[in-house]
């Protein structure tokens, strides 16, 4: 049903929102890792260069200091300095960035103070140099520059450098310097070639930090998060890679980048949150993934959106669409496709159209209000009398509709008196004296041949049945009833159609021959009118008739008829045919008519036949209403020239005044009469038919007898002294032409 398509619908663009949503998240997200991968490996790149350019500066600063030293040795060693020369301000004056403030030698082995720079008045003794001097002296003795560990000196953190001095193979003593860091702080402290400028964190291998390019509080946590880093030793082999180790540090993700300095054990380290240094990719990173999770949410945002909207709108179509506003009761769309479903399931269900008789006066007495406050009621009455699988409906404003699992008209009937006789009673609410009556109609199949569309079918017979007890005053009960529907739907198609029929020269003229009883040959004929429709189907004129003269039409007809009967003679009359007199039957509404004589003339005058070739049948009912009235069309139309004959006497109330009355020249008795032979009213019939005749025949009117059908009707009719015989027994009514072939002859 419609709820179900649009329930599909709805999942349906859902769900290729959503696909269309995951695709692009799906997309999105392979871009962003592919990026973000990528980006990792050259930011990790960058910073490793970046680390390292400060171990290389650092390496250098200390590579200058020693080949400041490696001078002075060279000099000593080819004699140009002494021991005890006091050489600072030579040396000074020599390397501008001498960055020794003081510088000594030690022979190897004497321990003893052999030179000393300005400044140092007193012995320079090794042993009251510190221990991390000491080792560097005692490296250099064995042949190897060395750095000492950073102590401390007069209150300043210092390093001494120490070089061998040799005397051709053999180490003599060790030069040795000392230094400041300043030359330190200002290489952790620069600015790397890429204008970047990272925190360096210049430690011992230990994990201690000698010093760093920030204060005093991120080398505190520095020092914390390199500890808990715990860098472990690494051979020679690995000392030139950057080593990286991701640690998390209060709920945050770091990486620390360590580059190894050479053999005392120092390191630079940089810890990286990930935010410091911005790689152009960064940027760029963030702008894809930024745009992407706006499309994103853009993306569910108007899946929400339209799906609540959908569903807001949905339900309120779905509202208007399947619920009757009024009693908030299904309308007849819904309980047509909820019927439809039912009885395709089980095919034992009645549907039963109820109506309120009146309605529009309880709405004009009562006020409108009342009225729906009826309906109302009513609706919520059915709800709780129909069973579950029952169903009720409201459609036009005092019209329900209900579909009860009951097939046997006893039980129906049962079950619809016991719901009419409640609903009746609902008046007692607003007005007790006024009571409501209801009428409805039913429609059930037994064994439905065709379940196609049964639902649908049982509707539209059960207000077909309903309609047809619109007019009672009682409330009832009427069941459909296909012949009674099929009447009904020809008797529409007959009243749509009739002038279509008459321009498409569908009315056709038959003829039926009436014999001279006494001469024994045909006499004359009664044209009776043929529809045959377009598909070559014929309707009789008793399926007709009624309807034309119901509705007027039948006086067009009539002379309609009496044309074609004139085109006819005349057309036989110019082949030389002797013609006889044909009786056309007539409307009583011509006689009303004021220009009907003069309409007649002008078709006789128009095919120029004599008037006396014409016999106007006209219907005893119509002399019962005003006899004097058409006395005096009948002895106008007499003095016209025209035959007048009085058809089916004795079919109804008639009385024999009607043919003393009347200047009739023929009068046909009814083929009631002869239809009676056989039966037990024979006796009755035929003598009422002899003294007819006897009266006809003593005021000089002409006798016919319709429904000839046998030789012993023949006999009895000869016997009473009928003048003519009409009825299959000498032929049934055929096309003229066909009868004028077999009845009429040429002029002798
Ligand atoms: P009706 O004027 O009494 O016509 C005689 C009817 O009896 C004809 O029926 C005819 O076919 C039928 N009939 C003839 N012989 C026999 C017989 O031996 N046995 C039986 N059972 N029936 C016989 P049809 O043609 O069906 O016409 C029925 C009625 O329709 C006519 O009765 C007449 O009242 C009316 N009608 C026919 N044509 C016209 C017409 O053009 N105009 C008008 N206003 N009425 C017509
Ligand atoms: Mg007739
Ligand atoms: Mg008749």
């Amino acid at each position: 049903m419609e709820q179900e398509h649009l329930r599909t619908k709805i999942i349906k663009y859902t769900a290729v929102l959503v696909l269309i949503s995951a695709v692009i998240l799906v997309s999105s997200t392979i871009v962003v890792v592919a990026v973000r991968k990528a980006e990792e490996r050259s930011y990790t790149a960058y910073v490793d260069s970046l680390v390292n350019e400060y171990r290389l500066r650092f390496q250098e600063q200390m590579s200058t200091d020693f080949e400041m030293l490696q001078i002075l040795e060279a000099l000593m060693e080819k004699g140009l300095l002494s021991r005890e020369m006091v050489i600072a301000d030579q040396v000074r004056d020599l390397a501008p960035n001498f960055s020794f403030y003081k510088v000594g030698y030690y022979a190897a082995g004497t321990e003893e103070l052999e030179i000393h720079l300005p400044g140092s008045d007193r012995p320079y003794a090794f042993s009251s140099r510190p221990a991390e001097a000491q080792e560097a002296i005692r490296s250099a003795w064995s042949g190897e520059n060395a750095v000492s560990q950073v102590y401390e000196e007069n209150g300043a953190r210092v390093v001494t450098y120490a070089i061998p001095v040799y005397q051709g193979d053999v180490v003599k003593g060790a030069l040795t310097g000392i230094q400041g860091l300043d030359e330190f702080y200002n290489v952790i402290n620069s600015v790397t070639t890429a204008g970047d400028k990272i925190t360096i964190f210049w430690t011992k291998n230990d994990g201690t930090v000698i010093a760093s390019s920030e204060g005093e509080t991120v080398l505190d946590d520095g020092e914390r998060m390199i500890a808990s880093a715990e860098f472990p030793d690494r051979s020679d082999a690995d000392r030139e890679a950057i080593f990286r180790k991701t640690i998390r540090w209060e709920g945050t993700s770091y990486t620390l980048y360590c580059a190894s300095m050479g053999d005392n054990g120092w390191n630079l380290i940089y810890i990286d949150n990930g935010k410091d240094i911005h790689s152009p990719i960064y940027s760029m990173i963030v702008l894809v993934v930024g745009a992407f999770a706006i499309l994103f949410l853009a993306c569910i945002t108007a899946i929400i959106y339209t799906y609540r909207n959908t569903k807001k709108d949905n339900r309120k179509i779905l509202s208007l669409a399947e619920q009757d506003q009024l009693t908030g009761m299904d309308n007849l769309s819904k309980f047509q496709w909820e019927a439809e479903r039912l009885l395709a399931q089980d095919t034992g269900y009645c549907v039963a159209a109820l109506n309120f008789r009146h309605f529009q006066y309880i709405n004009d007495i009562f006020g409108k209000d009342q009225a729906d406050e009826l309906l109302v009621e009513t609706a919520a009455l059915l709800k709780r009398l129909l069973k579950k699988e029952e169903r009720c409906c409201r459609e036009k404003p005092d019209q329900f509709y209900l579909l009860l699992g009951e097939t046997e008209e006893e039980r129906i009937r049962e079950r619809l008196h016991g719901i009419m006789e409640q609903i009746s009673g609902l008046t007692a609410n607003f007005h007790k004296n006024y009571a409501i009556t209801l009428y409805c109609g039913v429609a059930v199949e037994q064994e439905p041949q065709d379940r196609e569309e049964l639902g649908k079918r049982l509707l539209a017979h059960s207000e077909f049945a309903m309609k047809m007890i619109r007019n009672g005053h009682e409330s009832e009960i009427a069941f459909y009833d296909q012949k009674m529907h099929e009447e009904k739907q020809m008797n529409v198609m007959i009243e749509s159609s009739r002038q279509e029929a008459l321009e498409n020269g569908e009315f056709h003229l038959y003829l039926q021959a009436k014999k001279d009883l006494e001469g024994g040959t045909i006499c004359g004929a009664e044209a009776l009118v043929r529809w045959i429709r377009k598909d070559g189907s014929m309707i009789y004129p008793d399926r007709f008739i009624p309807v034309f003269e119901k509705n007027g039409f039948c006086a067009q007809l009539d002379l309609h008829m009496v044309e074609l009967t004139c085109q006819m003679q005349r057309n036989w009359l110019d082949q030389g045919i002797t013609i006889f007199p044909i009786a056309v039957n007539q409307s009583k509404l011509l006689f009303y008519q004021e220009d009907y004589i003069d309409r007649l003339c002008e078709i006789t005058d128009h095919y120029r036949v004599p008037r006396k070739y014409l016999v106007l049948e006209i219907l005893e009912g119509l002399a019962a209403e005003n006899l004097e009235e058409l006395n005096q069309t009948i002895l106008r139309l007499k003095k016209k020239g025209f035959q007048i004959s009085m058809d089916d006497f004795g079919s109804g109330y008639s009385s024999l005044n009607i043919l003393s009355g009347l200047e009739i020249d023929e009068v046909k008795l009814d083929r009631e009469f002869l239809m009676a032979m056989g039966t037990n009213r024979e006796a009755k019939q035929k003598t009422m038919m002899r003294n007819v005749v006897q009266i006809a025949k003593d005021i000089g009117i002409r006798t016919v007898a319709e429904g000839v059908e046998t030789e012993a009707d023949e006999k009895f009719l000869q016997s009473i002294g009928c003048n003519y015989g009409q009825g299959y027994y000498y032929s049934r009514p055929v096309p003229a032409v066909e009868f004028g072939e077999r009845f009429l002859h040429g002029d002798q």
